[in-house]
């Protein structure tokens, strides 16, 4: 991959003597494979230079390309309306990003290109442009592989991870240490938010990384979304990162200045022994990547628009529980202003009751002191229904209570430092609904759902005792795969039902918790190698909680009529692949199933 740095500053462009040698244009930053896959990474100020250049080295050959936009705040998106190739007839650009807050990546580029603000409206542009709207999962460009993860900053940013050629990068602009102690220097292995931020770029061979500011200077930036260089170096360590571009400088500073920050970088890396490459990425400097790995595999498919929206719709209740009038009125806000319906109450018990019946969507807790907040959570994750225990929580409270975190980490989603600004409580919001909604979906109705669930209450099986006839079946297959948990298992309207359950001792589960229920939608087995990389199934309660299945596989149980009434369905708790003859053995022995339910 050659990667170009057309636009290195942070918030705003700035021109002028002091900022010559690493530049003045904000974020962009463009990558070319080998392939000829044109990637843009970002459309700051810096784009302008970008798009002059791809025209003038086309060669009379259309310029299409992807931009991957981290998210919407000005100095990202500022250079997309000057960015040439978009208007010239021919060529063909998908612009992707996270949904921001609000609208769909699509309105708010059109935003800021409305007639009081630019000459040319976004649908008058002459290439084929198309908008897709991401969420955290993984997809493909052509030759590249895409990763997405949400990063800390306060509007919902998306950092990218780019594997190609054999090689990684990282762009990760616009992220501030999860625990604000990191800003001068740290462990990032303490808290699991900061850790998995590493996990998201660990062996990269060049991470671009937010280092706006240096740790002395933090304290007065703090909330602002923005990494401090020290933090970046541990980042680099611990992640077993190769390269590192420290990115996004500050408009303030001089060349001088990033020297110098460039300087320090290199002195602490040599503290915290961090052996890797450091420099400060200069404007129209190239940096060549190649490496030798292998093409990764990808599970997911790449999330369109239609699809984002969708999955937003899981639950729109939050509930807050909080005493600070303050905290309440701002959790509260925050939740409203992302369109969500409220129940907010101060007593700990209303919260629980709420929770227990209602199960929202999310859950806001106001840490305190005497720890009653931890107790409701801890009530919380013990309910019964696996779709209200395991609802994202997260928990606001001043940094004194953070000495809780360590003991009760697990059962918290995310933890946020009190005073939290409303953008970061409203990105937060979103991004933990968008998570939990895109990584456990919910199967669509088939289309003969009103014949089939006659079909299946004709059968008059359901709710009858365990027979001899099916669990013989069932304990056939499971000694044929090796498998500890083998089920008949009936997709009724709301529930699924088992008809024989071997290996587990659950006799329904809610539909939308149904594997089987995505199973019926087609008329061979469904092999789910590692329910933890299926952007369907990794946050379904089965798989995130008791019993954590990590494989699937199902053959549907279809009657004479064509009805897919249910699957003859195997499970393990490790990931598991299927062989032909396997296959073939689940087909056989769902057959004889089918046989048998009809035979009444
Ligand atoms: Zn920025
Ligand atoms: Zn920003």
């Amino acid at each position: 991959m050659q990667v170009t740095f057309w636009g290195t500053r942070g918030s705003i462009a700035k021109a002028g003597p002091g900022t010559v040698r690493y530049g003045g244009n904000t974020s962009c930053v463009s990558i070319r494979t080998d392939g000829g896959t044109q990637l843009v990474l970002d459309c700051g100020t810096g784009a302008h230079g970008l798009g002059q250049h791809l025209l003038a080295t086309a060669d009379g050959r259309p310029v299409d390309g992807h931009i991957l936009i981290s998210h919407t705040h000005w100095d990202h998106i500022q250079g997309l309306p000057f960015f040439a190739p978009l208007f010239v007839q021919g060529n063909t650009w998908h612009i992707s990003g996270p949904s921001g807050l609000g609208g769909s990546l699509g309105e708010i580029l059109a935003g800021q290109m409305e007639y009081r603000y630019f000459p040319v409206e976004i649908g008058q542009l002459s290439a084929h442009v198309e908008h897709h709207d991401l969420v955290e999962g993984t997809f493909e460009i052509d030759d590249i592989v895409v990763s997405t993860q949400y990063l800390n900053h306060p509007a919902l940013t998306l950092g990218y991870r780019i594997e190609a050629d054999g090689a990684v990068v990282v762009y990760s602009s616009d992220h501030e240490p999860y625990d604000q102690e990191l800003a001068v220097g740290g462990d990032l292995g303490r808290n699991r938010h900061d850790d998995a931020h590493a996990r998201f770029v660990a062996d990269a061979d060049l991470l671009i990384h937010d280092a706006q500011y240096l740790g002395a200077e933090y304290p007065d930036h703090v909330g602002w979304g923005h990494s401090t260089v020290e933090y970046v170096v541990d980042l680099a360590r611990r992640a077993g990162v190769h390269r590192v571009a420290l990115y996004h400088h500050d408009p303030s500073r001089t060349d001088a200045q990033v020297d110098a920050l460039l300087e320090l970088a290199r002195e602490h890396a040599a503290t915290a022994g961090y052996d890797g490459e450091i420099l400060a990425a200069a404007e129209g400097s190239t940096v060549e990547v190649r490496g030798g790995r292998p093409r990764p595999t990808v599970s997911g498919a790449r999330t369109s628009s239609a699809a984002a929206s969708a999955l937003a719709a899981r639950s729109n209740l939050a509930v807050v529980c909080a005493r600070t009038p303050e905290i309440a009125d701002a959790l509260a806000g925050a939740a409203r202003a992302e369109h969500l319906e409220v129940i907010a109450t101060d007593d700990l018990h209303e919260a629980f009751d709420a929770v227990r019946s209602r199960e929202p969507g999310i859950v806001l807790i106001e840490a305190i002191a005497d720890a009653v907040g931890f107790d409701l959570v801890a009530a919380i994750r013990h309910l019964e229904r696996p779709t209200a225990s395991g609802v994202p929580i997260i928990m606001v409270g001043r940094s004194e209570a953070r000495w809780r975190l360590d003991a009760d980490e697990t059962h918290i989603t995310e933890w946020l430092v009190w005073p939290a600004s409303p953008f970061f409580l409203r990105t937060k919001l979103r991004a933990w609904l968008l998570r939990r909604s895109s990584r456990w979906q919910n199967a669509p109705l088939p289309d003969d759902e009103a014949q089939r669930i006659e079909a299946l209450h004709g059968l008059g099986v359901l709710d009858t005792a365990p027979e001899q006839r099916f669990d013989r079946h069932a304990d056939e297959i499971r000694a044929t795969l090796d498998v500890p948990i083998a089920l008949v298992s009936l997709v009724d309207t709301e529930r699924q039902w088992f008809k024989s359950h071997r290996g587990v001792d659950v006799v329904e589960t809610p539909r939308e918790m149904s594997l089987c229920a995505h199973a019926i939608l087609g008329d061979d087995v469904l092999q789910v190698e590692d329910t933890l990389a299926d952007p369907r199934f990794a946050d379904n309660p089965l798989v995130a909680d008791a019993p954590r299945l990590r494989f699937y596989a199902g053959m549907p149980l279809t009657l004479a009529d064509g009805s897919r009434v249910g699957t003859l369905c195997v499970a393990d708790y490790r990931p598991r692949h299927l062989d032909d003859d396997q296959l073939a053995a689940l087909r056989r022995v769902a057959t004889a199933v089918t046989t048998e339910l009809q035979r009444r």
